[in-house]
Parts: structure tokens; C-alpha cells; sequence
């Protein structure tokens, strides 16, 4: 003995089976694991094999796992085999994927009073994300706060400046983007919207909870240890839940004004398409997932979230924690 265990912690990026893994010396002393999963890395001696238990197992014996360098390798590998066989099934955003790491080294990131992480709200446009996060601004107004997006648009009748949007000059935005003072942007009919990382950090330093609910590629300008979000997605349930559950909210015309004329079937498998892609390219950095099936029950799932957010110690990238 005598030999101590390693403390490191990672968030696993990939899902694990040593059933199936041609490479490992021997199945049976093999560790499973799926995506998201907290190990504890016992030993990193072998190249190769790692010596790992799961976090959620404290008392199990280690397994086998492939190293961070055998798992790269092996991605590489099967990365080269795909773009062969087809190669225009590359799509743009599959580069974020590429980006990602096999593990994540992870901490406990213990919650100061009255500093908020940022809660993120990710999802497929539909499944309810902006009306789950102006249900939590409804909620506690003081508390929760959503930062006013930038615009180009012209300002319309009934609308007041610095209340639905702060109404910008396009060179100035254009400008603003490009000097990166923008954690995300878009372009709708001709004209820019985006929010402003300035915004977030006032309503942090505000002492309040800044919400969020992003296009899902401003995940890579938010992660970061200035912001250190909260990401959840927010997930749709299988399509006869789906469809069931938005048509009977419909008829009760409490669900999402946006949803005023209702979905087809093609908008809802849309929608779970998105999810799936959403799930693929960033599954990873989501610290939670709520299914929107019923929107009273996810918001109440939201709201012991944040509560758990605000009280406890949560794994979060080892080097947002000094
Ligand atoms: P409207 O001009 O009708 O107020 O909004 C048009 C579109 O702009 C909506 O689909 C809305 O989701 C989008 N939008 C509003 N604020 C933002 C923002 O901060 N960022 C992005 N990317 N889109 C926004």
C-alpha cells in the first residue's frame, strides 16, 4: 500500500462500454460510464488505462478506462474513417464538437451569498425556454433578472426605449460585435439583436440571478470562468407527449403566446430534431436537463434548480474554482 489516490475529478464528454471496446486488456475490469458522468480518477500511472470509480459509486471498486491520450487517438481515428465514407455529411457546427475534450477536470464550485451564477436556458425553439425564463422574472422580479437584448430595428409604437430593447445604430453594434462585447448575437429581417456581456455583469454585481435563454451556440461565448453559468437544457418530451401536451396548454391558452396558431406535425419533429442536435453538439456542458412536457411542472423543477444552485456545492470546470 501506501500509495495514495489521485483527488482529480473529470466530467466524462462520451459515453463508455467496455463490453464493446476492442482495445481494453480485459472487459471484465472495465468501468461503463455515460456522458456527464462525475469519476474519480484513482490512477493515472498507465498511458493507456486509467483507474477510475464513478463519483456516484464512492464504495465500488475501480475500473479500467481508456486515458485521456488512448480516447483522443481513438476519436481522431474514427473521425478519419467517417470523413471518408461520407464526406459532405460534415455539417458546420459539428466543428464545435471537434473542439470538445474526451474528459473535463472538474470542482466542487461553492456558492457565495449573494453572488448568483448566470442560469442559461438552452433549448429548441418552442420547447419553452423563454417562457420558462419569463416565468422566473415574473416570479420574483427583484431576484431574477433578464438583461435588455441590443437592437437595431426601429423602435415600434407602445415600445420604450431600454425596456423591450436599447435601440442601437447598426455600424455601432456591427462595431460593438466585432470588439466582442456581445456573448451572443443574431440577425432577424434585416436587423441585429444581441446581448451584451456588459448587461449580464451589471445584474451579477446587482446581486441578482441573471437569466438567460440564449441561441444555443452562445454556449461557447458564455462558458467561461468571467460568467460561470448554469447551462440547462430544456428538453422536449417524445412526440405524442409533445403534441398532446402543447395542444391541450392550447386549449387552456396558458402556454407560450408564440404558439398562438399552434404547431404541425413537421414544426413538432423539428423540434425534437433540434433537441437531438442540441443534445449531440453540447450535451456535455449541460449541468442540468428539464423536460418541457408540462411547463407548471418544469418550472417548478427550475425553481429547486436554482434553489440547489444557491445552496450547494456543485461540479463545475476545475478551473472556475481558486
Ligand atoms: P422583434 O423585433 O419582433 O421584437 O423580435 C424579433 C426576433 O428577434 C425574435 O425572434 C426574438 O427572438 C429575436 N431576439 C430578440 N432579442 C434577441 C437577442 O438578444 N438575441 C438574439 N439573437 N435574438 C433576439
Amino acid at each position: 500500500g501506501g500509495q495514495r489516490e489521485s483527488k482529480v475529478r473529470v466530467r466524462a464528454h462520451f459515453d463508455y462500454n467496455p463490453e464493446t471496446d476492442p482495445y481494453i486488456p480485459c472487459k471484465e475490469a472495465g468501468l461503463a460510464f455515460q456522458r456527464g458522468d462525475i469519476l474519480h480518477i484513482v490512477s493515472q500511472d498507465d498511458a493507456y488505462w486509467w483507474q477510475a470509480r464513478k463519483e456516484s459509486e464512492r464504495t465500488a471498486r475501480a475500473g479500467l478506462i481508456p486515458s485521456r491520450a488512448l480516447q483522443e487517438r481513438r476519436i481522431i481515428h474514427e473521425r478519419s474513417q467517417m470523413e471518408t465514407n461520407d464526406a459532405d455529411s460534415k455539417k458546420n457546427d459539428d466543428f464545435d464538437r471537434e473542439m470538445i475534450a474526451t474528459y473535463e477536470e472538474v470542482a466542487k464550485l461553492y456558492p457565495r451569498p449573494g453572488v448568483y451564477r448566470p442560469v442559461v436556458l438552452i433549448g429548441a425553439p418552442g420547447v419553452g425556454r423563454n417562457e420558462l425564463r419569463r416565468r422566473l422574472v415574473a416570479r420574483d422580479p427583484e431576484k431574477f433578472r433578464s438583461p435588455v437584448p441590443y437592437t437595431t430595428r426601429p423602435i415600434r409604437t407602445g415600445e420604450v426605449a431600454g425596456r423591450e430593447y436599447i435601440f442601437v445604430a447598426r455600424d455601432k453594434m456591427e462595431a460593438d460585435i466585432a470588439a466582442g462585447k456581445f456573448i451572443e448575437h443574431g440577425e432577424y429581417k434585416g436587423h441585429l439583436y444581441g446581448t451584451s456581456g456588459e448587461s449580464v455583469k451589471s445584474i451579477v454585481n446587482a446581486g441578482c440571478v441573471c437569466v438567460l435563454s440564449p441561441h444555443y451556440q452562445a454556449i461557447k461565448a458564455l462558458r467561461t470562468v468571467q460568467t460561470k453559468p448554469f447551462i440547462i437544457h430544456i428538453k422536449p418530451p417524445e412526440f405524442d407527449v409533445l403534441k398532446k401536451s402543447r395542444t391541450e396548454s392550447r386549449a387552456k391558452s396558458t402556454f407560450d403566446e408564440s404558439n398562438a396558431r399552434g404547431f404541425t406535425d413537421d414544426e413538432f419533429n423539428d423540434m425534437l430534431k433540434s433537441a437531438e442536435r442540441i443534445d449531440f453538439l453540447y450535451g456535455h456542458f449541460f449541468d442540468e436537463v428539464i423536460m418541457n412536457d408540462d411547463l407548471l411542472t418544469a418550472f417548478e423543477q427550475l425553481m429547486n434548480v436554482v434553489q440547489r444552485l444557491e445552496n450547494e456545492p456543485l461540479w463545475a470546470p476545475a478551473a472556475w474554482v481558486q
